[in-house]
């Protein structure tokens, strides 16, 4: 079995690409099975003055932090 030059080079020129690209995969899935911002936190907005904030999840009633009314989700 004889193998040119030409594929020779193709070879060594070909498999750090596929290394890459199979790194590139992996990460991507990696990346896909986690959500984006693990966080137990939720954006609320107000519904008397539309202020964005932050509150937990968990939470029923939230305090908007501009105007200090309640709000009920
Ligand atoms: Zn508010």
């Amino acid at each position: 079995m004889t193998i040119s030059i030409g594929t020779l080079i193709g070879l060594l020129a070909i498999w750090p690409m596929a290394v890459i690209l199979a790194l590139w995969l992996f990460d991507e899935f990696r990346l896909r099975k986690r959500p984006f911002v693990p966080s137990k936190k939720e954006m609320v907005v107000c519904e008397i003055c539309l202020h964005k904030f932050f509150c937990d999840k968990d939470s029923i009633i939230n305090k908007c932090p501009q105007c200090g009314s309640l709000n009920k989700r």
